[in-house]
């Protein structure tokens, strides 16, 4: 009989990350996770109260950096602040992202442009100003929150199925780039997940969701990332798909 050796070296000591949107939901559990497997995270976050507290709670390798993604200006400049309060970079986690859902007629096309702006624009924004870091060190790892939505056509959310599937395509090229300079890029892609990005949900379709238990928790994704960061060098996990069982997509 074959017997399977499989071990996981899941420690990120001496590794830096930074999360955008880390003040809450499924960033706040990855920046948990990475600071548990030993790294330093910096969260990154428009909510600069809350990420004060937060890196008082979360201890010395937890640093803050108040960042609004929506200022060009302020994603061009992360880079520095990044260098500035931990001195190198390793993994950089795309995750800020919005919400919304509804009938397309009877939208308001100024609210799709704001979440189309953040879950588009200012991610690619993120990711290009890092990246130079991670050519220049010849590694580095970029992690999108995706979503299943990323790959899934979801009805009742057409604005925020075409701002993931922009995703999907970003990571997808982008890794092709990127490759040859020994940097990963890749994406994970969530069902329904218990956050404050779902309080826009129709109370019916949440009572009906937390019910039937199609809802996951963040700390769940957040394993799922730590997997993907901790691969050898020589692999990527591309897209991660993480759904709750009972969830009918
Ligand atoms: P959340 O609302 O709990 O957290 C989002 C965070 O982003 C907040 O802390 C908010 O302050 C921050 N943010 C928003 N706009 C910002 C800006 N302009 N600049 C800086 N920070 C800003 O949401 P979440 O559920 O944890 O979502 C995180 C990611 O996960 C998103 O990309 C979302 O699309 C994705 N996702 C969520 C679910 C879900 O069901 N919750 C499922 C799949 C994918």
């Amino acid at each position: 009989m074959n017997s399977l050796n499989f071990s996981m070296n899941t420690s990120l000591e001496g590794k830096v990350a930074a999360i955008t949107g880390a003040a809450s939901g499924i960033g706040l559990a990855c920046a948990k996770i990475l600071l548990n497997a030993g790294a330093k995270v910096v969260l990154i976050d428009r909510d600069g109260e809350k990420l004060g507290k937060l890196v008082t709670e979360l201890g010395d390798n937890a640093f803050a950096l108040q960042v609004d993604l929506m200022k060009s200006e302020q994603v061009d400049s992360m880079l520095s602040e990044i260098l500035k309060l931990t001195g190198r970079l390793d993994i950089f986690h795309a995750n800020a992202g919005a919400y919304i859902g509804g009938s397309i007629a009877e939208g308001d096309p100024d609210a799709w442009d704001r979440v189309l702006n953040l879950n588009i624009n200012a991610a690619f924004r993120c990711v290009h100003a890092i990246l130079p870091e991670m050519i220049k060190q010849k590694s580095g790892d970029i992690i999108f929150t995706s979503s299943i939505a990323g790959v899934v056509p979801v009805v009742w959310e057409p604005i925020y199925t075409a701002s993931k599937f922009a995703v999907q395509a970003f990571v997808h090229t982008t890794r092709r780039q990127i490759a040859q300079h020994g940097v990963r890029i890749g994406a994970v892609l969530p069902g329904p997940v218990v956050t404050a990005l779902l309080d826009d949900w129709p109370k019916a379709k949440m009572d009906e969701a937390l019910a039937n238990g199609s809802l996951m928790q963040p700390s769940e994704v957040a394993e799922s990332v730590l997997f993907m960061v901790t691969r050898s060098k020589n692999v990527t996990v591309r897209d991660l798909v993480i759904l709750p069982n009972s969830v009918d997509l």
